[in-house]
């Protein structure tokens, strides 16, 4: 990984290839202390696993894409406290060779080509707990 810090302590991460975003990204906050922050990024990723949260069983449908690598055409998301520990929050929508797009939560996946991160530290540290209703951590 590289790390460019800009102005207003904004960052910017390459992330390489075959390493793993979403533990790269946690790894990076967890250093930083950044406890809130707005992330986005492109790139390009492999080995993704991806979620669709089912309310009524209040548990995440799975699912792994692992046939080709996939351009990652946006990755967005934020940083927050979660049991007092940076936790990354992340949704990806993804390209396929077919130029056909989808996404959804992303649990994890391995950079294919390389990625390129920006964070911007929010200043406030948004905190999750545990709702029951929804069954999830949210900001609360
Ligand atoms: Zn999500």
């Amino acid at each position: 990984m590289k790390h460019l810090s800009g102005k207003d302590s904004q960052h910017m991460l390459i992330i390489d290839k075959d390493e793993p975003l979403v533990a790269t990204l946690t790894n990076f906050a967890t250093q930083q202390s950044l406890a809130g922050g707005l992330i986005s990024g492109i790139g390009a990723l492999k080995d993704v696993e991806l979620g669709y949260y089912d309310l009524h069983n209040k548990e995440y449908i799975r699912k792994t894409f692992n046939e080709m690598d996939y351009e990652l055409i946006s990755l967005s998301g934020n940083i927050s406290l979660k049991e007092s520990k940076p936790f990354i929050h992340v949704h990806a929508s993804l390209g396929d060779m077919d130029f056909n797009v989808f996404g959804g939560h992303l649990f994890e996946a391995t950079v294919a080509v390389t990625t390129e991160i920006f964070i911007t530290p929010l200043g406030v540290m948004p905190e999750r707990r545990f709702d029951q209703c929804i069954g999830l951590a949210l900001i609360s």
